[in-house]
């Protein structure tokens, strides 16, 4: 507001208010039919809904949302990313005194939101708090206010990053800054994980203050029974969360949420980590070129019936397991299913009913659970007795039915209170009543039959009247200006007057008078008015009343509820799993603490799906001995390979050349995918796979290569392989692509061979696509590395990708080939081949030059004397780089030291080094 502004009308004083409460907030003003926004937030939903901006004085910008319409406009201004202050007016304007009383209702977060419409059923709606403890560690809690669940943990600083991209917050809570500032460091999380950010006050994220309402929410006196130490910093964020909680909720500092889980601890050894790289290039939850779930492993996976199972088969995902015995849990569950598919059908007809329990519960830890919810939860307990029944007697579900054993009773109970209270088709909401059924409720069927009974007195009076005045057309109504009425029309208005009727028209007073009708009031019917009207609201009241108590019964629930819930959600999950297993022949993978990875006849989840039988399946044989589970794997099927070395150990890394196209990233990824759908327990698009378990996955792949973060593409690239090279154990896998391509050839040659041999080194499972065919020497150095390459067939002057990985290297990359397939017009293509033709006859001219040179004292020869310990020299090993020395000419041209020379003498030499390079 500029300081030279007017006055203010009462109106804009309590905007004011109300705004300088909610600073972070855009408001909601309630006025009339519209919420009205003002100054800068009118401007912002100018831009984000598409309001027209007007001005309410001069210079107010003012914008407004019919109130009808408002949570289509609140969905998109959260969806923005903005958070919301809704002020309502709190009492009937006709009875205000002066200015119309209001008060913010409602404060909408991204991440704290609770309502249906707001929310997608498929996908989880965390907030998150970080806490920037040391320069060394960050403390992060993450809950869900829609389901109620509540996490911990301290992390080193990358992991950090890593766990909030697998965690998809909407929102992030910080400390606030002195000078109102967002940190550097805050922003560059945002922006990596794009979610709205929070300033919150200091003091809540104290140690002490946050303590405290952990204790008060929990109502323990000590957290550490949550095996939360009094020093433990992922406290601070953790009171930090449920202080914004209290405050968007508007809910009583003392009160609790029913419904919020006791914050558990994250432990990052018991999940098989996965990067935010890993997971963005694996395209596990959605694909990289449209951002959208259609393409990526979940969008395959995903074909749960329930809200929570479609939400648990997302966070297995992202979550895959590292113990083997809990792997092999839902391995035997899925396999239960797929033996017995009936058996499995029945058991998931029964979610069919099932509606979102977990978000249910939330709104009614929050008061906010409708006449829809509440006969939606009595629908969805309904099965659990049946579901108890299926579980019985079936060895690999036992755990399930141990724990609906000890639910059943009650949330069976619980059905029938809400079904016998409800009727079937409930109203959206309470405010015209119409939830219980008849005969639930003494009182309540009073006031009913009390407003069905005054139909039929309604019809009698008007037939009586009509009679009485002989006014055939007389109508009794009802408005809510006026109330209930008698209304006779202008063409008989005069029969009112005549004697007949005079001692009765005494009695009616007139109260409108429209264009063609009157309207008149009598005493009688006033009377009955009131009577009506009070049973109409007394009923609604007793509705509510009602309600609330039913409410009450369910909230005592909610801790049976949430497992009822868990159980089902991840019964739909591992059912999920065995249809795809059925549908695509996919097997159950065998799980081995030894670090192998053997895959045969491995396809790729996404791609085998989408090309059918087009699709080529292909092996995998890392750290297992043999190259491939089969005996009979395909010899190469042209002379474009080399024969494959004997295997005399187990190769933990492979290198696979090829053309592009020929299938080298599908084969990489694939064997990626595999490894990781085994250790959420799902069966794998295979033939047979024994999968070890893992640590970590690490991917580099060159789909990822975007300009970001202010990073150049080349530095992406080596900060993703640092990261790889740093923390890459024997237990983990690591997926590269093309490492080294965004570089100079002779740069990224030597930076390809130094990482695959670091990675050889280390013991690593490691599939490693590469052009650089000089690198397939490396097989000859290191035991553990083996060449595989993807056969081409050459066919009259063209080629066709056969996408089968077989051993041994090659040494052609068929880029011209490839290059005319894509389209480049035929004049290039055939220059390209006549200059490919002159620079292979040169280059291999100067290769033979350039390995005489090294042959002779004083070369390169010893460049490699501190290597790793396990690296054999082969013979020839540095021809790999001969083809990009410099000629000797120029070499000699440097060490020629010209002042010690003469005019004639340097003249002599200027003509034997034009000599020698005319001779080339
Ligand atoms: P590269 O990494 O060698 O350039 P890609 O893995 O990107 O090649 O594969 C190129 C295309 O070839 C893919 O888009 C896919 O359509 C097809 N492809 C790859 N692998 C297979 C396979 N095993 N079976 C059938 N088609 C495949």
């Amino acid at each position: 507001m500029p300081a030279n502004a007017p006055k203010l009308t009462p109106a804009m004083q309590q905007f004011h208010r109300f705004k300088k409460q909610h600073p972070h907030c855009v408001l909601f003003f309630r006025m009339g039919d519209f919420y009205e926004l003002f100054y800068d937030d009118a401007k912002l939903a100018h831009k984000v809904l598409g309001v027209t901006l007007t001005q309410r004085t001069e210079g107010v910008p003012m914008a407004g949302v019919p109130y009808h319409a408002v949570e289509g406009y609140l969905r998109r201004m959260i969806q923005a990313g903005y958070r919301v202050a809704v002020c309502e007016q709190i009492e009937d304007p006709k009875e205000a005194k002066g200015v119309v009383q209001r008060d913010v209702t409602r404060v909408i977060t991204p991440g704290t939101l609770t309502d249906e419409h707001l929310l997608d059923d498929a996908s989880e709606n965390p907030l998150a708090a970080v806490v920037f403890v040391d320069d060394a560690t960050v403390a992060l809690a993450w809950a869900e206010l829609s389901t109620g669940s509540f996490h911990v943990g301290a992390f080193r600083r990358d992991e950090a990053l890593d766990e909030l991209a697998r965690i998809a917050p909407r929102e992030l809570l910080f400390c606030e800054t002195a000078d109102g500032r967002t940190p550097a460091r805050i922003e560059t999380l945002a922006r990596s994980i794009n979610c709205a950010l929070t300033p919150r006050p200091g003091w809540q994220f104290r140690a002490a203050e946050a303590t405290e309402v952990l204790k008060r929410q929990f109502e323990v006196a000590q957290l550490a029974g949550f095996g939360l130490a009094n020093d433990d910093p992922s406290l601070m964020p953790a009171g930090g969360i449920v202080h914004y909680l209290i405050e968007t909720q508007r809910a009583d500092p003392a009160a609790r949420f029913a419904h919020l889980q006791p914050p558990r601890k994250f432990e990052r050894s018991n999940h098989l980590v996965i990067d935010q790289t890993t997971l963005a290039s694996l395209e596990v939850e959605r694909t990289l070129r449209t951002g959208s779930t259609d393409g990526s492993l979940l969008g395959a996976l995903q074909h749960c019936t329930t809200a929570m199972g479609k939400r648990l088969m997302r966070h297995w995902l992202c979550y895959p397991l590292r113990d083997r015995a809990a792997i092999e849990t839902r391995q035997r569950i899925v396999e239960t299913f797929v033996q017995d598919g009936r058996f499995m059908r029945e058991l998931t007809a029964a979610f069919e009913e099932v509606q979102d329990i977990p978000r249910i519960a939330g709104r009614l830890a929050v008061n906010r659970a409708t006449p829809r919810d509440m006969v939606g939860l009595g629908a969805s307990v309904s099965p659990i007795a049946r579901l108890y029944e299926l579980c019985q007697g079936v060895p690999s579900l036992q755990p399930y039915h141990a724990a609906l054993r000890e639910l059943v009773d009650d949330l069976s109970q619980l059905s029938q209170t809400i079904e016998q209270a409800c009727v079937d088709a409930p109203p959206a909401h309470l405010r015209e009543g119409g939830l219980f059924q008849d005969g639930f409720d003494q009182q309540l069927d009073e006031f009913r039959s009390l407003q069905r009974d005054s139909h039929e007195w309604l019809a009698r009076y008007q037939k009586q009247l009509a009679e009485q005045t002989g006014i055939a057309s007389l109508k009794v109504g009802y408005n809510k200006v006026f109330g209930y009425y008698i209304e006779v029309t202008a063409a008989h208005r005069a029969k009112l007057d005549s004697a007949d009727n005079a001692a009765m028209f005494r009695g009616w007073t007139r109260k409108q008078t429209l264009k063609n009708a009157e309207r008149f009031i009598t005493d009688q019917l006033k009377t009955f008015e009131e009577k009506v009207l009070t049973a109409e609201s007394r009923a609604i009241a007793r509705e509510q009343q009602l309600f609330d108590t039913l409410c009450e019964q369910a909230k005592q629930r909610i801790d049976a509820l949430q497992q009822f819930a868990a159980a089902v959600a991840e019964l739909d999950v591992l059912a999920c799993f065995a249809q795809r297993a059925v549908r695509m022949r996919y097997v159950r993978p065998t799980m081995t603490d030894e670090p192998v990875l053997d895959i045969r006849a491995g396809r790729h989840p996404v791609l085998d799906e989408k090309l059918g039988d087009q699709f080529v399946p292909n092996d995998v044989g890392l750290g297992s001995g043999v190259w491939g589970l089969g005996t009979e794997n395909p010899q190469p099927e042209s002379d474009q390979t080399q024969a494959p070395r004997p295997q005399t150990q187990a190769s933990t890394l492979a290198l696979i050349t090829g053309p592009n196209m020929a299938g080298k990233s599908t084969y990489i990824r694939q064997t990626a995918l595999i490894a990781l759908m085994a250790h959420t327990g799902s069966f794998v698009p295979a033939e047979a796979a024994t999968v070890g378990v893992c640590d970590r996955i690490f991917t580099r792949v060159g789909a990822n290569d975007e300009l970001h973060a202010g990073q150049s593409t080349f530095m992406v690239e080596m900060t993703e392989t640092a990261n790889i090279c740093h923390h890459a154990t024997p237990a983990s896998l690591v997926i590269l692509d093309e490492i080294g391509r965004g570089t100079s050839t002779l740069d990224g040659l030597s930076l390809a061979w130094a990482i695959a041999e670091f990675l050889a080194t280390k013991q690593c499972r490691c599939l490693f696509a590469t052009h650089y065919h000089e690198l397939t020497q490396l097989s000859e150095q290191f035991d553990n590395v083996a060449n595989l390459n993807v056969t081409v067939r050459e066919w009259q002057d063209e080629i066709v990708f056969l996408h089968r990985i077989v051993p041994g290297a090659t040494d052609r990359s068929y880029g011209i080939a490839v290059a005319k397939i894509a389209g480049l017009p035929a004049a290039v293509v055939q220059r390209a081949n006549e200059l490919l033709k002159q620079l292979t006859v040169s280059h291999e001219g100067q290769s033979t030059q350039i390995k005489q040179a090294i042959a002779a004292p004083g070369s390169l020869g010893n460049e490699t004397a501190n290597t790793p310990a396990n690296w054999r020299q082969p013979a020839g090993q540095l021809g790999l780089f001969t083809e990009y020395l410099v000629h000797p000419a120029i070499e000699r041209l440097h060490k020629t030291n010209l002042d010690a020379l003469s005019p004639l003498e340097a003249f002599d030499l200027l003509r034997t080094l034009k000599r020698e390079l005319e001779e080339k």
